[in-house]
């Protein structure tokens, strides 16, 4: 990359050139899209969208590819199963202000923008309707104000969608007047882009975060070493190097990641590209997900596994969300 104009050019042209349509995602993986069980009708539901980079780390020929299977819109996700909702973690109702989620103690969640680079097929937020929630304007000063206003406040997590699909220029005033805000302490931003999309990673974003006073930890969303390509490294090193703390949550998903040695590998990357884990989640109940559920015996089998295999700092909280606890609820 030859400066920071094209870097930053780079990932919005990347990001245009992505995967929204099944039939060429097949053809580019060198599959045939009439042998799978594939539903255009999913799409209208819930669009698919891919970067090139993260299909690019797909196996060609393999339809049960790990990377694949997250992405891919089945007709599995049209049939309705009992106990899988459009609010699982009841967010709909959980809102303080505009864009804001403050449900726990310390630290509140800011829906920064409704947007994703990756359409994850497990995903809660694909029932969600981020239209009226998402910081435009006047919500975004409501929103600013309401943190300002809660001196108990000490973090302010930047989610979405995702918070790093912001431009370089949005991004940075956010980051300015929320470390214009004296009782905050830390800043942390929860992003699927340094995985997705790893040149996003510009130097831009890396001078915003690096001149704020605030204490910056990255949670990245990886569920599968094979993500973790040496781009993704590279990204989260830029961070690292720029002291951002970095932190990776996954979510256990049926065919992607529910074995041992899938778990075991996804921790032992994360560590040698410099990322900790921090929480499996199991599967939030939205609706049209229930093909990627994992059930909590074969869970707590599995993390138990993992536990006598790794050290104490390789092993994610395996933890699950409840609607009106004070704290994501750990499982074992
Ligand atoms: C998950 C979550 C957080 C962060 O919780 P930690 O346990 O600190 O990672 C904060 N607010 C909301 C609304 C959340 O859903
Ligand atoms: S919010 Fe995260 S998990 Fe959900 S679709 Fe976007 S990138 Fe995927």
């Amino acid at each position: 990359m030859s400066s920071s104009t094209s870097a930053s050019e780079s990932w919005q042209r990347q990001l245009a050139e992505s995967f929204t349509d099944l039939a060429e995602l097949c053809r580019f993986l060198q599959l045939d899209s009439k042998r799978l069980p594939l539903s255009s009708d999913a799409c209208q539901l819930f669009p698919l969208r891919v970067t090139r980079h993260f299909a690019g780390n797909m196996t060609p020929g393999d339809a049960n590819d790990p990377l694949l299977r997250q992405v891919l819109a089945l007709s599995d996700e049209l049939e309705y199963v009992q106990g899988f909702t459009t609010d699982p973690v009841g967010d709909h109702s959980a809102h303080s202000a505009p864009g804001i989620l403050h449900k726990y103690h310390g630290r509140a969640l800011l829906v920064t923008t409704g947007a994703c680079a990756i359409h994850c097929r497990y995903c809660f937020r694909r029932n969600f309707s981020y239209q009226d929630h998402q910081l435009t304007g006047r919500n975004s000063e409501q929103a600013l104000a309401y943190i300002a206003e809660h001196c108990d406040l000490e973090e302010i997590i930047l989610s979405g969608g995702d918070p790093l699909m912001l431009s370089d220029a949005r991004l940075t005033s956010l980051i300015e007047r929320l470390t214009d805000i004296p009782h905050l302490k830390r800043l942390r931003l929860h992003s699927r882009l340094p995985v997705v999309l790893p040149d996003r990673i510009n130097p831009a974003l890396l001078t915003a975060l690096t001149e704020s006073r605030l204490n910056c930890v990255m949670v990245i969303h990886a569920n599968h070493a094979q993500e973790l390509c040496p781009n993704v490294a590279d990204a989260c090193l830029r961070l690292r190097e720029h002291g951002v703390s970095m932190l990776n949550q996954s979510v256990l998903l049926h065919g992607v990641n529910d074995t041992v040695e899938s778990l075991r590998d996804l921790s032992e990357r994360l560590f040698t590209i410099g990322v900790l884990p921090y929480y499996l989640h199991l599967l939030d109940r939205a609706q049209g997900t229930a093909h990627f559920e994992v059930s909590e015996a074969v869970a707590i089998r599995l993390h138990e596994t993992i536990r006598a295999k790794l050290p104490g700092y390789l092993v994610p909280r395996l933890v699950r969300e409840t609607a009106g606890a004070p704290a994501k609820q750990p499982i074992v």
